[in-house]
């Protein structure tokens, strides 16, 4: 395995040794039954690793950004996939950041303990797609409680969270001055909502990603459940949408080592015309090639970490990387099938499920385009394009 150690070998270690336990047949058995990792979500859980990002006097362990999206990384340098989980470490940011003190006192520790699960958020639409400040579903405050209508798709990890973050427009847009206002987030309980106004819809997709369509029919919410300020939801959203984008970029890393090892490990073994396939230069450049892609990109990932645990604005750096490593998580699958040639269709070997599970990053949860648009427009102060 390539092998740099660094300031968080600690974390390393014990996530590794916590991996260890589900190795890559747990994975595949999970995958071919198209079920929930339950049982390493627990043990991360219970481990404490989920709590990472939630400050300590509210039961977590208060963990910098770099450390989170060092566990992010090892458990999918293991061969794990943290797709299943990510989303109780970084949906309750939008409460650390913008709840109340009562929501905080509320709900952090039972987050911080796994008695409560917050995977979910619901922010796409069917009809609206990426052009987020058009969404349309609507809260509108009725006898002192929040009337919800409208539709979300893709929306992950429902039927594995207590709690979803939802985000709505509670102002319509032709009377709001900036598209981005009048939209306001709020904390579902998804066990009173289900059945009593929402219908959830599971979407069969080619990860085994459990993501659903989601109906709201007059779903009606406690006024409390407003998170953050009214109108202001985007904002409450945004702030947390850097550290989901900096964990996923740290997740990719940990994709891309997961593949440069097989593919390098393979290269040296697998003997054909009398020579291992490695010793030829048309077999060993590509897999230098992602390493030097994938080297590359870590460092972007670490610098979105800096910023983020410096406070300061890592909007730019956030993107960048999760666009970097997604980038360079793909090319090295794309490597790794390759160097594997028949043998890297085989279930058995890992490959195939790895690859359809690192291909998602370009799309979700920002798709690759978006990125290039916030760079040109907000970086290099090109016109907008939309
Ligand atoms: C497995 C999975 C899980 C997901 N989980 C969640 C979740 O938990 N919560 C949630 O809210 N969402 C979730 N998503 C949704 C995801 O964030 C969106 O799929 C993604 O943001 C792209 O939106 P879209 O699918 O509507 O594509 P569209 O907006 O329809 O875009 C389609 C393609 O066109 C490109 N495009 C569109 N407009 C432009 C333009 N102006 N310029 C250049 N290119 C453009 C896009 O980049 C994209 O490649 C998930 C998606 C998947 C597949």
């Amino acid at each position: 395995m390539i092998h740099q150690p660094d300031q968080y070998q600690e974390i390393r270690d014990a996530v590794r040794a916590l991996c260890a336990q589900y190795p890559d047949e747990y994975f595949r058995k999970v995958d071919e039954a198209r079920a929930y990792p339950e049982a390493f979500v627990d043990a991360l859980t219970q481990a404490g690793w989920m709590a990472a990002l939630i400050p300590q006097e509210y039961g977590g362990s208060g963990l910098t950004m770099a450390e989170a999206s060092v566990i992010m990384e090892e458990i999918n340098r293991s061969g794990g996939n943290s797709g299943a989980c990510h989303g109780q470490m970084y949906v309750m940011n939008a409460i650390v950041r913008s709840g109340s003190e009562a929501q905080k006192q509320k709900y952090l520790p039972k987050i911080a303990s796994g008695e409560l699960r917050i995977q979910s958020m619901g922010v796409t639409e069917p009809t609206t797609g990426s052009d987020t400040t058009k969404l349309k579903t609507s809260a509108v405050r009725k006898d002192g409680r929040w009337v919800i209508n409208g539709q979300k798709v893709w929306i992950s990890r429902i039927q594995h969270s207590d709690l979803m973050i939802l985000l709505a427009r509670t102002t319509p847009a032709d009377q709001v001055k900036k598209r981005s206002d009048g939209l306001s987030c709020f904390l579902i309980d998804l066990h009173q909502a289900i059945g009593n106004g929402l219908t959830v819809r599971p979407i069969l997709n080619m990860v085994n990603h459990e993501t659903n369509e989601l109906f709201f029919d007059n779903l009606e919410i406690p006024e409390d459940a407003l998170l953050g300020e009214e109108g202001k939801g985007f904002k409450t959203l945004l702030d947390g949408l850097n550290a989901e984008r900096t964990l996923i970029a740290a997740e990719c890393i940990g994709d891309g080592y997961w593949f440069i090892d097989r593919a390098s490990k393979y290269a040296k073994e697998r003997v054909v015309f009398n020579r291992p396939i490695g010793q030829n230069q048309g077999v060993q450049f590509p897999i230098a090639d992602a390493f030097i892609e994938l080297e590359a990109a870590n460092l972007m990932r670490w610098k979105a970490c800096e910023k983020i645990d410096a406070h300061q604005n890592a909007g730019a750096e956030a993107n960048m990387a999760k666009y970097l490593a997604a980038k360079a998580s793909w090319e090295a699958a794309n490597v790794c099938l390759q160097t594997h040639g028949g043998f890297g269709f085989a279930c058995e070997y890992d490959i195939e499920r790895k690859f359809r599970e690192t291909r998602l990053y370009q799309v979700a949860p920002i798709s690759t385009n978006m990125i290039y648009s916030y760079v040109a427009e907000h970086i290099l102060g090109l016109p907008r394009s939309f």
